[in-house]
């Protein structure tokens, strides 16, 4: 049994489910399990790495890695795994992760799988499951020759249980290593929603060009906000400048994996399907029964969903709230 490395990210040290999901997957399969987390809010997520399977846990407490740098991160990380010597190294394939690891299994010379869906670890061996051609087929990819295996595992793939907080981690901390910086973070300018991400949502409800115009997006927020979900969009509507890039679903925006999808007036082109076709649970509204989505849809709703939507925010009102 070797080591499992967990590239760690949270939120102003709130540990991110997805990477909750990597820690339990990692310490189920009997290896070693070290976590490693950047920034100043580091320490305050050392303790929730050990109730979700840390046995130890490496911090660079340093805001210069409070925003994603490519070469901050890839410096600190580098040097970690020379500490750490992993087998295996898991990270969320968020854009922060898709970026940053390439980059380091180059520095490294081993082979990174990314965007995957599906993770056996067995011993040292891992094997894992990435959707391609936008869904169309699957790959099943292992390694050879690759001193570290590197995975990088889509959001709402592997099952959370509840955190053990009898558990702790060791912790171990570094002063941030010194990189030879190309690019620089001037400012963060927040989007105007404080609800989750969309790639880390149980409940997502997207929004397509059979809402009519864009302030019909206010029917979509009222039953978001009743259900606790976050609001997404079809590119079509994105292009129109209905809402922002942010909000969209798909090959050439974002990929989700919610427990409940449900989609507004949206057709179903493969391209929308590719980011989200792994919700566990899709619910479809469309005037058109042909509509394609109707055939992704686990429920479906024909019908005019300026009409629809807000009679099921009112009936969930009364059924979440009572
Ligand atoms: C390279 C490439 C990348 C792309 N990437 C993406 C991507 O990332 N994400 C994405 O979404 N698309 C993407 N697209 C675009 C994609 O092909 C579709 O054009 C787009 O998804 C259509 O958006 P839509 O479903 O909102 O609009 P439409 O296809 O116009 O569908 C609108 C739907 O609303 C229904 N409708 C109309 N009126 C009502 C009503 N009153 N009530 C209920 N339903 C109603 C209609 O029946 C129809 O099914 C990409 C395309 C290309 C070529």
């Amino acid at each position: 049994m070797g080591k499992i490395l967990v590239f760690a990210e949270h939120t102003n040290g709130k540990l991110k489910r997805s990477s909750q999901e990597l820690l339990q997957a990692a310490a189920a399969s009997g290896n070693t399990v070290v976590a490693v987390a950047f920034g100043s809010h580091a320490g305050d997520v050392t303790a929730a790495l050990g109730h979700n399977g840390a046995s130890e846990v490496h911090v660079v407490k340093d805001a210069s890695l409070d925003a994603y740098n490519p070469e901050a991160f890839t410096a600190n990380i580098a040097a970690i795994i020379g500490k750490v010597q992993p087998t295996i190294i898991l990270a969320s394939a968020s854009s922060t992760g898709k970026d940053l690891f390439p980059r380091v299994a180059a520095r490294l010379g081993v082979g990174v799988a990314s965007d995957c869906t599906t993770l056996t670890i067995s011993g040292d061996n891992v094997t894992a499951v990435k959707p391609m051609y936008s869904g169309k087929c699957f790959a099943t990819v292992n390694f050879e020759n690759s001193a570290v295996k590197i995975v990088l595992m889509r959001a709402n793939q592997l099952p959370v249980a509840a955190a053990d907080t009898s558990k702790t981690a060791n912790v171990v901390e570094h002063a941030a290593a010194a990189a030879d910086l190309k690019t620089l973070i001037k400012e963060i300018v927040k989007g105007a929603s404080e609800k989750l991400d969309l790639t880390e949502a149980n409940i997502v409800v997207s929004g397509g060009r059979g809402l009519k115009e864009a302030a019909n997006f206010k029917i979509l927020n009222d039953l978001a906000d009743v259900l606790g979900a976050t609001v997404g969009a079809s590119r079509a509507v994105v292009d129109a400048g209905w809402v922002g890039h942010g909000m969209q679903v798909g090959q050439t925006g974002k990929t989700v994996a919610p427990t409940l999808y449900i989609a507004v007036g949206i057709s179903g082109a493969i391209q929308h399907l590719a980011g989200m076709s792994g919700s566990k649970v899709i619910v479809a509204i469309n005037s058109d029964a042909n509509a394609p989505i109707f055939q992704k849809a686990t429920y479906g709703i024909v019908g005019d969903a300026l009409d629809i939507v807000p009679k099921l925010t009112e009936e969930f009102k009364k059924a979440l709230h009572h």
